[in-house]
């Protein structure tokens, strides 16, 4: 049998009616930018979270690039994030010209809170948590640090759409929750696409000049803007697909438990959840030291499995300049070198999964 590590036309067919029929109505439209279809997007993504407003822009890495911006961060300030994380995270800090300051992760793959405090200086001016594989982070204890030193929080919720931490969702603690809405994420557009939600009014107004060449007013610039506008057709299956996304999660949820029941092999350790904490399972993760062989062996019976991510962010080739060493973040680089995401995705049958579970097994 062969199994991919992810399908994405299967929750295309699932809707298909239903698809077809919002994309024919924004060609059919005449109006494909910023419209209503985005203005009903914004209201009804906002109400999912529970936040006042929503921001549609064109990926998840420029929520993240407009967050920072927006709260007036750049060069000499410091955003501490956590050191396991996929590029996009620290991409949305250095584009500003401010420093990613590094924190290892937790045994649940997120910033160990506990550590925050140590990584904070005068330079300090936001925290970046990143609700990695779609577990929450422990957020009681980062709100706790980040009000005792008054600074904001930015959340990547990129993975994380609809999980939650004591039962509140991820994208609300902090002032920006940031998503993106690629193809591949639960909340997953057919094109690029992401998004902020923030309570704070002001916040929403400027990511919203922001996103339109920074008028509010067309061709009246009050600020150096950028085109990252999310667009109609966009928007419109985006509608569909946040009208099931609680199905699609419950869907996931229930294919992480069958892994969780199934998978008994010494070998392959799996990951726990935190007590207060959900996860929308983005990703299925396990930890093998001898990672090589058992992908190789997985491959042999065709089960493809992805690595996220192979290389720390600090010990990637573009950030050099930074000056980090291997082995400086131990956890993180152990995490690296060990971790391997099974296949799990919409529509994943049975056969499917107990086929990968007996391999894996077997190995
Ligand atoms: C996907 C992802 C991003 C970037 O989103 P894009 O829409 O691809 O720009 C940022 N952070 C994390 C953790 C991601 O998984």
């Amino acid at each position: 049998m062969q199994i991919k590590s992810n399908v994405l036309d299967r929750q295309f067919f699932m809707y298909q009616q239903e698809y077809e029929a919002a994309a024919l109505r924004v060609l059919r439209s005449g109006w494909y930018v910023l419209g209503n279809e985005v203005r009903q997007f914004e209201q009804e993504f906002a109400a999912y979270t529970g936040r006042k407003y929503c921001v549609g822009l064109n990926s998840g890495l420029d929520a993240l690039i407009m967050s920072v911006r927006a709260l007036g961060i750049g060069s000499g300030d410091e955003v501490i994030v956590q050191a396991n994380t996929y590029i996009a995270t620290v991409l949305g800090i250095t584009e500003n010209g401010a420093t990613p300051v590094f924190v290892e992760p937790d045994e649940f793959f997120n910033i160990d809170a506990d550590k925050i405090e140590a990584a904070i200086t005068q330079r300090t001016k936001a925290i970046m948590v990143v609700h990695l594989y779609g577990q929450a982070s422990n957020m009681k204890r980062i709100v706790e640090v980040a009000q005792k030193h008054n600074l904001p929080i930015i959340e990547d919720c990129a993975q994380s759409h609809g999980a939650c931490f004591n039962g509140k969702m991820t994208g609300t603690f902090g002032i920006s929750g940031c998503f993106s809405f690629y193809p591949t994420k639960n909340l997953g557009a057919f094109g690029d696409a992401g998004a902020i939600v923030t309570d704070d009014e002001k916040f929403a107004d400027e990511i919203r000049i922001m996103r339109n060449y920074g008028s509010k007013v067309r061709y009246y610039n009050e600020i150096e803007g950028l085109n990252s506008r999310l667009d109609e057709l966009q928007a419109a299956l985006l509608r569909v697909k946040l009208s099931h996304l609680d199905e699609l999660n419950s869907e996931r949820k229930k294919l992480a438990q069958v892994y969780d029941k199934g998978i008994k092999n010494d070998k392959i350790k799996l990951t726990a959840i935190r007590k207060g904490a959900d996860s929308i399972y983005h990703q299925y993760v396990v930890l093998c030291e001898k990672r090589e062989e058992f992908q190789a062996f997985l491959e042999k019976y065709g089960i493809q499995t992805q690595i996220h991510y192979p290389v720390p962010p600090h010990l990637a080739e573009c950030y050099k300049h930074l000056g980090h060493k291997k082995g400086e973040f131990p956890i993180t680089e152990a995490y690296a070198d060990a971790v391997v995401s099974l296949p799990i995705y919409t529509g994943m049958t049975n056969e499917e999964q107990e086929y990968v579970i007996e391999k894996a097994n077997e190995f």
